[in-house]
């Protein structure tokens, strides 16, 4: 007998530019499912000082990367808490092969069902789309030379300061980023492709981002049926 409401996961993967950060805010609500972001829910612990915090403090203060098992037992504590009722999303986490296999140990103890959605976008539009931004040191205001210009050229609206492009965004960063990305992404893709999950490929660069979602919200109900 199936649960009427079980929990599900979604595990998305996509590379810096690819609008990912957008989608899981989507999906969080058109689903209801949580967005569990662990880059953030690491520095949410730093910054309360808890328990976990000082731990993970203690560890970065070494040198060394916070364990597979910390980050695991963070995600197994997040999913018990009531916005994850429905489902949630996973966004930032597995990094590892090895933090791949404790979640699908997790999810298996938990008969919890999971979708592995990659966000594929073409790289010549990530490094364009990112080398269009410019920043004002001034005032902080974010522009895009192709879809939010300035009225004059390089110049802040609000304050006339110069605008500049940041160094994260240079296009030989940004390459750089996304090769770091691919190198980390593929054993871990290959690992969920193994272990029998679906993975489902998702173009991501061609449409808009309410459009891009409705096709992940699709590939879910597939799965779940
Ligand atoms: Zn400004």
């Amino acid at each position: 007998m199936a649960d009427p409401n079980p929990r599900q996961c979604l595990i998305l993967f996509g590379p810096p530019g690819s609008g990912k950060g957008t989608q899981a805010k989507f999906l969080n609500q058109s689903l209801g499912w949580a967005h569990i972001s662990t880059g953030d829910m690491l520095r949410a612990h730093l910054a309360a000082g808890d328990a976990l915090g000082q731990e993970i403090a203690a560890v970065m203060q070494s040198g060394a990367l916070v364990s597979d098992q910390t980050v695991n037992r963070m995600v197994e504590e997040r999913i018990k808490e009531p916005d994850c009722e429905k489902g949630f999303i996973l966004d930032g986490y597995p990094r590892t092969v090895s933090q791949a296999k404790l979640l699908s140990e997790l999810l298996a103890a938990q008969r919890i069902p999971a979708v592995v959605i990659h966000l594929k976008v073409d790289y010549n539009v990530i490094i364009s789309r990112i080398a269009g931004r410019r920043q004002c040191l001034t005032c902080g205001a974010l522009y895009s030379v192709t879809s939010n210009a300035p009225t004059i050229s390089e110049v802040c609206d609000y304050d006339g300061s110069k605008l500049i492009v940041r160094e994260d965004d240079r296009p030989e960063v940004v390459e750089r980023r996304l090769k770091a990305y691919e190198e980390q992404t593929e054993p871990v893709l290959a690992y969920f492709k193994q272990a029998g999950f679906t993975v489902e490929e998702i173009q991501g660069d061609d449409a808009s981002p309410q459009v891009i979602a409705r096709r992940i919200e699709k590939s879910i109900q597939e799965v779940s049926v």
